[in-house]
């Protein structure tokens, strides 16, 4: 199954992607992940990439269409893949479906998550993420067993550096100039599947699932 989530930044993507690679069995691809951790390691790609993550720009298609075409040439994506926070431009949807072809593969579906932007400042607000693997929580919606410890790995909670209201601000403009008109190129290659991403996150997941399985299609 190779699959794209679509939509705002805060919109679920990354919270539904770990869900669907744990019940696919296909490696979430998320190129937020990918560049927060080269931030962090402090490697040409982190530091080339650090200043358009904090002013909460788009990082350059050239570095993005690197990350991917590495990261597709790992086995494990064989099996398919579930791909979060990218394509982010037609630029880099132009380049996905050139890496694909070259491995005779296609996309099966891209999911577009339809959240409203007053929800999303709500969502960024209260998100916490783990420092250590990556897991994602909410205050109010998903909060950890113990507060601001992860569930998976027992590590602090804090808050992404991109959080804050102003780059939030700025990402969301971002995502309506340069990522929306995804939604209408999708549509026309006939792979666009649309979810209402304002419901709990099990609701949500299993509607997700029950789309792929056709059933609503
Ligand atoms: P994205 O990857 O699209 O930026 P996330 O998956 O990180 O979004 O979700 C943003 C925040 O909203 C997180 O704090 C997450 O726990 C929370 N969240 C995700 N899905 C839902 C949902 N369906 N309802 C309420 N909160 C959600
Ligand atoms: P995310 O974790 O998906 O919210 O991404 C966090 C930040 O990483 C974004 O605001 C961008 O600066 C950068 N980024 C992630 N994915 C991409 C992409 N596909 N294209 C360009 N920049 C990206």
């Amino acid at each position: 199954m190779n699959l794209v989530l679509l939509g705002p930044p805060g919109a679920g993507k990354g919270t539904q992607a770990k869900k669907l690679s744990d019940y696919y069995g296909i490696p979430h691809i998320s190129t937020g992940d990918i560049l927060r951790t080269a931030v962090s390691e402090g490697t040409a790609l982190g530091l080339k990439a650090k200043e358009y993550m904090e002013k909460g720009l788009l990082v350059p298609d050239d570095l993005i269409m690197g990350i991917i075409g590495e990261r597709l040439e790992k086995p494990d994506c064989r099996k398919g893949f579930v791909m979060d926070g990218f394509p982010r431009t037609i630029n880099q949807a132009e380049g996905l479906k050139k890496l694909l072809d070259e491995k005779n593969t296609k996309l099966d579906a891209v999911v577009y998550f339809d959240v409203p932007k007053g929800e999303l400042i709500e969502r960024f607000t209260g998100r916490r993420v783990c420092g250590r693997c990556g897991a994602t929580y909410h205050v109010r919606y998903n909060p950890p067993s113990r507060e601001n410890t992860c569930d998976k790995c027992g590590s602090e909670l804090i808050i992404r550096a991109d959080d804050k209201k102003e780059t939030v601000e700025k990402r969301i403009s971002v995502y309506e100039d340069e990522t929306k008109p995804l939604i209408q190129y999708y549509e026309k290659e006939g792979l666009l599947i649309s979810i209402d991403g304002t419901k709990p996150i099990d609701e949500v997941f299993e509607e997700l699932i029950s789309l792929l399985r056709g059933e609503k299609r």
